[in-house]
């Protein structure tokens, strides 16, 4: 998006465009070899092309007419123009828009050469280029949210169950299944930062929770995920299930930093859309992958009242890809003797574990499912 692509892109069409070179003319080197006295001798310091492209993991295109090549690997092409004779300090330029400041390969006996100091110039662009991607797409850090706490207790059950009276609070049970679940994500990624908007019976407001969500500082194109976790409340006392809710689609927020495309200010609305766009992909993948996890879990003790889309303030306002879990319905008789049982929760707490699992193993694996750029 950087205004200097134009003038790069120029420097393409130029090298395209060019006239043949003077040096065409250049005679054919003897076919007896004596090639130290003629023009195209090989430089010690240069590979051959099948070595430099074993080195590069790379494939090569050469058009012998415009002398134009490129130098080819899945995601990205570095084009050249080879001049015959020792190779002029031209440049190379990676995928229309980054400069490899090293002479390109040139001709020698009519055989491509590639200058030793070009090979690891090229090495180097194309390994920052896949250092990028990779954080592009690394979830850096998950926030577990249980909803409520403190004085405010969420949704109240009073049930009898097996002739005993039963209380069961939203706030609680939603602790003790984001306790479990922060408790395995933090054993499985200890290099990514697992974090808790409340650890006891307080009561962080929604803007404290968000502003815990907004606070946590990431390199550039790392992604956070959130997940709110609830129990449910109907007056219809038959209402039970589970479900899973994401970010509603029609929901548009400035999510990319305007500071930093101060210059481009233009093409900022068409960011946010593409960034929007994909925080919802992600948003309805993680809530698609716990409810998976949900139905072979719990399926056959609850029923899924499937995924949902909404505008919940805490998933709307926090500037990631965001769910929220409805594990139950609090005022439903079954589905309360349910959530009062430890081993149900732990089920509970490892489906959202597995379906996060699953959602960044897929996600960091294939470079944010999107990743050719
Ligand atoms: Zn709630």
């Amino acid at each position: 998006v950087k205004s200097a692509g134009g003038a790069l892109l120029a420097l393409v069409l130029a090298f395209a465009c060019a006239p043949a070179p003077v040096r065409a003319q250049m005679p054919k080197a003897p076919a007896s070899g004596a090639a130290a006295s003629g023009p195209a001798a090989v430089a010690v310091d240069s590979l051959d092309v099948d070595s430099a492209l074993s080195k590069l993991d790379a494939a090569l295109r050469w058009d012998p007419l415009s002398r134009i090549g490129s130098i080819e690997t899945v995601r990205h092409r570095i084009v050249f123009r080879a001049e015959a004779g020792k190779s002029p300090p031209a440049a190379a330029i990676m995928d229309g828009a980054e400069l490899i400041r090293a002479a390109p390969p040139y001709l020698a006996d009519g055989e491509l050469r590639f200058p030793a100091d070009f090979v690891s110039a090229a090495l180097g662009a194309f390994n920052r280029a896949a250092e990028v991607e990779r954080s592009r797409f690394r979830v850096a850090a998950i926030l577990v949210d249980p909803g409520h706490g403190g004085r405010d207790a969420g949704a109240v059950g009073r049930h009898v169950v097996n002739g005993k009276k039963l209380e069961l609070k939203e706030k609680d049970v939603v602790l003790d299944v984001s306790r479990d679940l922060f408790d395995r994500l933090s054993k499985t990624y200890p290099d990514k930062r697992i974090l808790m908007t409340r650890t006891g019976d307080t009561y962080p407001t929604l803007e404290q929770r968000v502003d815990i969500a907004n606070s946590v500082s990431l390199a550039e194109n790392e992604a956070i995920l959130f997940v709110s976790i609830h129990a449910n409340a109907s007056f219809n006392k038959t209402a039970r299930g589970y479900e899973v809710w994401y970010l509603s689609p029609e929901y548009r927020r400035t999510v990319i930093d305007a500071e930093r495309y101060a210059d481009s200010a233009e093409v900022l609305p068409i960011l946010n859309a593409m960034m929007e766009e994909e925080f919802t992909t992600e948003s309805l993948l993680i809530a698609r992958s716990i409810m998976d996890n949900f139905d072979r879990a719990i399926g056959k003790l609850s029923p899924s009242r499937g995924i949902k889309a909404e505008e919940w303030f805490v998933v709307r306002n926090a500037r990631m890809p965001s769910v929220l879990v409805e594990l139950g319905f609090i005022t439903n008789p079954e589905d309360a003797a349910l959530l009062s049982d430890s081993s149900y929760l732990r089920r509970q707490s490892e489906a959202i574990y597995s379906g996060i699992k699953d959602f960044i193993t897929k996600f960091e694996r294939t470079g944010g499912f999107t990743a050719v750029r």
